[in-house]
């Protein structure tokens, strides 16, 4: 059975996408007073030398480092209040609905949502003041003990699992009980691909750029013009050139005028458009011929 696909679904990943920072060094490190570079560098050596999975590995180091802290995911979630954003990310969800769903796309039911995949933590997250702005957040989670103290990874999201979420997005299977890979046909699938638009930062989310431009989707990566390094820009740019992951690129700057918000809205808006015509289209065809005289 075919459903609307009305819905347009701009999808993020989190850290240096969203904010400038890496979430754990944002709050979390400077709460608990733990030092960013030995933090890394014992994660880095768990993956170098021991073939961690990146994810597990800096999960184990924080269980390691809390340890004495009894710390709980509704502590992570208070910490999350603290998270910081690059310009303009806090307006962007309501805006683009705001100003690229005009009156006639709002009658046939044309509506954005927004998504956040991330591979950091998801109480922290949870916390954050986007958490309202959004359908759905997707990060790693932290079980707890009897005492209620977070005691071992529940869920991890690596940057290939990342793409596991955009097939939950696309299939409306949110909950984890759900099982994604449940068959279903092209035209039963809530959010087609077509209708989204995926903004990550660099190779973690090359996974995600493949899928979506596989099936006809939208991606655009974000960097940090202010990164003195020039790191940023340089992997974005590869993306981009060298490796025709992405189309577009763009200063991860979400305010209003600025060359991301332009690319966001033009797409927002021609997925819009495209909707809207072939909702009339269907009109049209489903309408039966009054007979002539
Ligand atoms: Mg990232």
């Amino acid at each position: 059975m075919s459903v609307p696909q009305n819905t347009i679904a701009l999808v993020y990943d989190y850290d240096q996408t969203l904010s400038p920072s890496y979430m754990q060094d944002d709050v979390l490190f400077p709460k608990f007073g733990i030092n960013p570079e030995q933090f890394w560098d014992k994660c880095n050596s768990l993956v170098k030398e021991k073939q961690w999975d990146s994810e597990l590995a800096y999960m184990k180091c924080l269980l390691d480092y809390l340890s004495i802290d009894h710390v709980t995911n509704a502590d992570l979630t208070e910490l999350g209040k603290g998270l910081s954003y690059f310009p303009g990310v806090e307006g962007v969800f309501e805006e683009i609905q705001e100003l690229c769903i005009r009156p006639e796309h709002e009658a046939a039911g044309i509506k954005v949502e927004h998504y956040i995949v991330s591979s950091g933590l998801q109480a922290l997250l949870d916390g954050c003041s986007l958490a309202g702005k959004v359908k759905a957040i997707f990060a790693c989670e932290f079980g707890e003990d009897e005492l209620g103290r977070i005691s071992f990874p529940k869920r991890t999201i690596s940057h290939t699992t990342k793409t596991q979420y955009l097939f939950r997005i696309n299939k409306g299977l949110l909950a984890p009980q759900d099982d994604v890979n449940d068959h279903m046909p092209v035209d039963a699938r809530p959010i087609p691909f077509q209708n989204m638009i995926y903004v990550g930062d660099g190779p973690t989310d090359v996974p995600c750029f493949t899928v979506m431009k596989k099936n006809g989707g939208h991606g655009i990566a974000v960097y940090n013009a202010k990164d003195p390094s020039g790191k940023s820009f340089k992997k974005c740019y590869q993306l981009c050139t060298h490796a025709g992951r992405v189309k577009h690129i763009a200063p991860a700057d979400y305010r209003k005028g600025s060359h991301l918000r332009l690319l966001l809205e033009e797409m927002v808006v021609e997925v819009a458009d495209r909707i809207l015509k072939e909702r009339l289209e269907e009109g049209q065809m489903g309408r039966i011929a009054a007979p002539a005289f």
